[in-house]
């Protein structure tokens, strides 16, 4: 399985996370996060969970 496979066996659920100020909306069926825009700020969404979100939060909280 690819990972692209595995990205859309993700299903239904979950949250489209904001990168900039960190809202979140529920995720809706047939949307991608990366086509939502932040209610707030207007930026693009992360898929809560994606490994673009992951790459996020290891910016936002770095190890050391
Ligand atoms: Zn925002």
């Amino acid at each position: 399985m690819t990972e692209k496979e595995r990205l859309h066996e993700m299903g239904p659920g979950g949250s489209c996370i904001c990168p900039k100020c960190e809202s979140s909306l529920p995720h809706r069926n047939g949307v991608k996060c990366q086509d939502e825009s932040c209610p707030k700020c207007g930026a693009k969404m992360l898929r809560e969970g994606s490994r673009e979100h992951q790459q996020w939060l290891k910016k936002k909280q770095p190890s050391s």
